[in-house]
């Protein structure tokens, strides 16, 4: 449906993860662009009320929750007022949101390995798609770029340094047409930024007895509590080299991460000439969010302007391999490939649900990620199932020592 008084495309929105932070976000911005966004499916986990209130505001076709219990809860909750509401429950159900909700564009923000299915399904089917979920990316990178190629999806960074990059990037990247090989664009390599999260300076002692409010406690971003205490371990930046690697297909040897405790710079992009392009902005995630959402427009994200005459000074350091371990284990992770990186997130998972559990200490995450890879032999990640069976294995064998760790 064409807007008629502009010429922009109004956008069938299915939020994958709507009441997560990046789903709250997602929201946020479509509500001051009604003319430019409709929802059409919304999907939760086990947050049933707040997504009755936003099935209320958004009015989907389509709303699915994790399990029966929710759905039932759902339909109560909403009672008269479902009108033409349909209300699924399951993962298969995650799919359905995807495929026959006449959604053209898809935010997938459901945190973990739980997200890769239906964002697979999106990128067969040729949707936009808005990519948060990065363990889709880290768990299969060659099978789902290889789906968005085939299906003709149109992938956009939302990982705020994943979007920088993007923005950072000339047009045609990645596009032979023109003429034009990547040689021709220049560029030498991606820095992505990091905060360093809340530990960047405590002593590797006071390590020892964090507690999962203070790991959640990060410096400048509100996020959800699995990519928080990622944050802290630094996992997250390591997923999102992974992240980096397929998205912009370079070679881990032009991937960089530079910590920058201020969040300003997003992430940069140095050039063979001599020129390091850098994103700037807010550490809030509806700028990368808006530009998604209407790329190649620019939108209101509802973000204060940037005021640098304001801030204090800008800072970069190199990571410390020593205090972040769970880094250096992706980065070893991504070099040997195949299954490997599905098996580090999943350890991952498993791992940091212990931990905000109180089943594990913190410092013992990056022993579990470890362990589990050198138990487990990577094999080529040729499909999907063989990836899902990785994942499968490295959650039982990270399980297992959860276990054995906690009756230390
Ligand atoms: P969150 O925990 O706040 O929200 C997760 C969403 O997924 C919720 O709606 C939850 O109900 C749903 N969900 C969880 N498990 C599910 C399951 N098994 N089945 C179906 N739905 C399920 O997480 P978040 O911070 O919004 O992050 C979402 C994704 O975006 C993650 O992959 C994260 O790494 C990525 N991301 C987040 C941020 C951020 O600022 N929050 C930034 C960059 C990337
Ligand atoms: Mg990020």
């Amino acid at each position: 449906m064409n807007s008629s008084s502009n010429s922009f495309l109004r956008r069938r929105v299915t939020v994958l993860g709507s009441t997560g932070s990046i789903g709250v976000n997602t929201l946020d911005v479509i509500r001051a662009h009604p003319d430019r966004f409709e929802v059409v499916a919304l999907t939760a986990g086990r947050q049933v009320e707040r997504l009755a209130q936003q099935c209320l505001e958004f009015k989907p076709r389509i709303a699915v929750v994790a399990d029966a219990a929710g759905a039932a809860q759902l339909k109560q909750l909403l009672a008269e007022k479902s009108g033409q509401l349909t209300i699924l429950h399951g993962p298969e159900a995650l799919l359905t949101a995807v495929l026959e909700s006449d959604c053209d564009t898809v935010m997938a923000a459901i945190v973990g390995a739980a997200g890769l299915a239906p964002t697979l399904a999106a990128a067969q089917a040729g949707k936009r798609i808005l990519l948060a979920n990065k363990e889709a990316l880290v768990m299969s990178g060659d099978l789902f770029m290889s789906a968005v190629k085939a299906g003709g999806a149109e992938l956009l960074p939302i990982d705020s340094e994943h979007n920088a990059i993007f923005q950072c990037l000339p047009d045609r990247f990645g596009s032979t047409s023109n003429g034009n090989t990547r040689d021709h664009f220049g560029v030498e390599e991606l820095w992505l930024t990091a905060s360093g999260g809340p530990f960047r300076e405590k002593s590797l002692d006071a390590l020892k007895t964090i507690t999962p409010d203070e790991a959640c406690a990060h410096p400048n971003w509100v996020m959800g509590r699995k990519i928080s205490v990622d944050s802290a371990t630094m996992m997250n930046k390591g997923l999102e080299v992974i992240e980096a690697h397929w998205l912009f297909g370079l070679p881990l040897s032009q991937i960089r991460v530079l910590i920058h405790p201020q969040s300003v710079v997003h992430s940069m992009v140095r050039y063979r000439d001599g020129s390091v392009i850098a994103q700037l902005g807010q550490p809030d995630m509806r700028t990368p969010i808006a530009y998604g959402l209407a790329w190649p427009d620019r939108i209101d994200a509802g973000v204060p302007p940037l005021n640098l005459a304001q801030m204090a000074n800008l800072h970069f350091s190199e990571p410390d391999f020593e205090r972040f371990p769970c880094l250096a284990l992706a980065f070893e992770a991504a070099k040997v490939g195949g299954t490997a990186p599905a098996i580090l997130n999943a350890a991952n998972e498993v791992a940091v649900a212990a931990f905000l559990d109180q089943r594990l200490p913190y410092l013992q995450i990056a022993s579990v990620v470890r362990e589990t890879l050198s138990a487990i032999q990577s094999v080529p990640a040729s499909s999907i199932e063989i990836v899902l069976g990785a994942d499968t294995q490295a959650r039982q064998v990270a399980a297992q020592l959860v276990s054995t760790l906690a009756r230390k």
